[in-house]
């Protein structure tokens, strides 16, 4: 086919133009990038290479060989990996096809600028080749195809591809260096230097699996030069000698005692294309019935998509140090979707389908143990560093409740999680445990309260929390929308159930309550017809009107049924287009409030449009103060300023 210029995607273009005029303090990154695309085409050909040998051709040397040079003021970059066919290489070179990148490009304009963090986070790999180059040329041959394709661009608006000639398989990428980076006189750094680059690829890519080979121009002694004197005047030959600049010895291999934890940083960083150390690593091996070795780490920060669907979580899997295949999904379950890592075994069945391993025994084993060892690890950090486990739950908090709360399918019913899980509460400032909270309950205290609310101060105003504060009554605060759903799923903690305070069957067992309880319950029925006209009047938005006990200075409260979805999570599977989930919404009235006088009078005249006015006004404020916005907002403001006109 002949050359033909085509244009980046726009996003491409946008993006290419962000990572090159941004200012970089590490321009050298572009390399660890480039060697890092080698090592995932050489993976994907080993993968593929599993079930179909013939892609090999008989080479089955795998490698990544750079050559710096600077006679051309450049520096190449091959691999015999995969390689790309020509659709591939518009596809994956010329467009932005990762889901990631969007979201790349909304924290630029978030951010207003491109950090080596956010290249590094979300990967935008090969274009960090423009950083140090004014051209780029790629040739590459797809393992297996007979045409090659070669690819050029200086990074502006367009490329060019065209048929070409290569020996062998691979992609083979130049980068023409600018002025800059080529020792020229007041050059930056110097990519053209052998010294330069061995020092670079020990520093960021000693871990590769794969050989990285330069040529080293060497010092020659002549056979015939047996004397040990050094200043002896011979000429002393040149030649080239290939050496593999990295060490491949696998990082998780080595003794745990060995390993300084820089090196398990930047091994984290390299390996599962992160910018920052990790939160916790656990490096275990296991010996017995199943061999193997796990290195399992926490990032700091949870990935922007953790809870969508555009998230693979799953761990890298090896067998005796060769790779096998990425995300592999079944050792974790769902709730530890953060951790990353990757497990080496000997001992898995690697002749039955991806699908089938997956299933295995083994493969389940392996994983059960690793849970339990995760798990363990997270609660030995909650009970010695607090400020860590903080610092983790609230990246990664949400994750196990909904681990809870999907317990409910399991069955377990959260018996592994409960002791992980905190709460900010009435009491403390800082987060609980469940047993912290347990342990202060008072002697008399039957259950567990708690309140729903979008953040403290204002769970702290809801008007059901004066009375739990006036007898010193510790609530724990559910500031996310899952969190109900956990402690629903618990149902309760060492005996004692949990109760929201929001609930119609809330009800506090002191000798007061039960007294103020009782007074309500001969006022209710002075007044039954009162509550019966306000519940006409209140058709169709609430199931029930009732007189309670539970305030004191607040006139209204809406409370829901002791079973079935709460107010949130009516709000929770809304949101999910699924309403048919409704709670049960009983409007409570304060019969010591001076409200209740006035409603009382009005109720006279029960068809009036100001009895129903004021009824509805009441059932606005118990929305409100749930942080339930009313129907018709519109309304009820002509409704308030009617009743202030008055
Ligand atoms: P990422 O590596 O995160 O996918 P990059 O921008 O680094 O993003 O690379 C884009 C894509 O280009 C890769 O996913 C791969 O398909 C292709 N690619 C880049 N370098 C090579 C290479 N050396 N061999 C084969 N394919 C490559
Ligand atoms: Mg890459």
């Amino acid at each position: 086919m002949a050359k033909q210029t085509l244009e980046f995607q726009a996003e491409t273009k946008r993006l290419l133009d962000l990572v090159v005029n941004s200012i970089y303090t590490n321009k050298e990154i572009f390399l660890r990038e480039l060697i890092s695309n080698a090592s995932d085409a050489l993976d994907k050909l080993h993968f593929e290479s599993l079930t179909n040998q013939n892609i090999l051709e008989g080479n089955e040397a795998y490698e990544i060989f750079i050559v710096p040079d600077p006679a051309s003021k450049t520096i190449t970059i091959s691999d015999n990996g995969i390689g790309m066919t020509r659709d591939e290489v518009i596809a994956n070179i010329g467009t932005i096809a990762k889901s990631g990148t969007k979201a790349f490009l909304e924290r630029v304009k978030e951010s207003g600028n491109v950090t080596e963090e956010l290249i590094g986070q979300f990967g935008v790999g090969f274009y960090s080749a423009f950083i140090v180059a004014d051209k780029v040329t790629l040739i590459t041959r797809r393992a297996g195809d007979q045409a090659a394709s070669k690819w050029e661009s200086d990074g502006t608006g367009e490329f060019t591809i065209e048929e070409c000639e290569k020996e062998s398989r691979g992609t083979t990428i130049t980068l023409h260096l600018k002025d800059e980076f080529t020792g020229a006189e007041g050059s930056e750094k110097n990519f053209t230097d052998v010294d330069t680059i061995e020092r670079l690829v020990k520093k960021y890519s000693d871990y590769i699996r794969y050989p990285i080979k330069m040529n080293f121009e060497i010092d020659k002694v002549s056979d015939d030069d047996q004397s040990d004197d050094q200043s002896d005047k011979k000429p002393v030959e040149k030649t080239i000698e290939v050496r593999t600049v990295n060490s491949m010895t696998p990082l998780w291999t080595k003794n745990k005692n060995d390993i300084k934890p820089e090196e398990y940083n930047e091994f984290f960083k390299h390996q599962f294309h992160e910018w920052e150390e990790p939160l916790e690593i656990m490096h275990t091996k296991a010996e017995g019935t199943i061999e193997y070795t796990a290195l399992i780490c926490i990032p700091k920060r949870a990935a922007y998509d953790l809870y969508y669907s555009t998230y693979e979580p799953g761990l890298q899997l090896y067998s005796r140090h060769v790779f096998i295949m990425d995300k592999c999904k079944d050792f974790l379950p769902d709730h530890l979707r953060f951790v990353k890592g990757l497990v080496d075994s000997p001992d898995l069945p690697l002749n039955i389908s991806r699908e089938l391993l997956q299933q295995s025994r083994e493969m389940k084993k392996i994983g059960q143990t690793l849970e339990k060892n995760i798990l363990k690890q997270l609660s030995k950090m909650l009970a010695n560093d607090r400020e860590k486990y903080e610092k983790f739950w609230a990246e990664y908090g949400k994750a196990l409740k909904i681990g809870v709360y999907n317990d409910i399918y399991s069955g377990k019913v959260g018996e592994e999680l409960k002791d992980l899980l905190i709460f900010k509460t009435s009491k403390e400032k800082k987060y609980s445990t469940l047993a912290e909270y347990f342990g202060r309950m008072k002697a008399d205290q039957s259950k567990i309260y708690y309140a729903v609310g979008k953040d403290e101060a204002a769970i702290e105003k809801l008007p059901q929390m004066e009375i739990l504060r006036d007898r010193g009554l510790e609530v724990i605060y559910l500031l996310d929308p899952v969190d109900e759903f956990a402690l629903s799923t618990l149902r309760q903690y060492e005996g004692k159930e949990f109760q929201s305070i929001a609930r119609e069957d809330f009800e506090l067992d002191d000798d007061e309550s039960k007294a103020a309880k009782q007074k309500t319950e001969e006022l209710a029925k002075d007044n039954e017809t009162l509550l019966k006209d306000v519940k006409e009047a209140l058709k169709g938005k609430v199931d029930d009107v009732k007189l309670t006990a539970r305030l004191k200075s607040g006139a209204v409260c809406l409370a829901t049924g002791s079973f079935g979805p709460s107010l949130s999570m009516e709000k929770v599977f809304d949101a999910m287009n699924n309403p048919m989930f409704k709670a049960v919404k009983i409007l409570e009235l304060n019969p010591n409030h001076a409200i209740f006088g006035r409603l009382k009078a009005l109720d006279e005249n029960k068809d009036s449009d100001e009895f129903k006015s004021f009824c509805e006004l009441l059932y606005a404020q118990a929305l409100l103060i749930e942080g339930v916005m009313p129907d018709d907002p519109a309304a009820l403001a002509n409704k308030i300023a009617e009743l202030m006109s008055k």
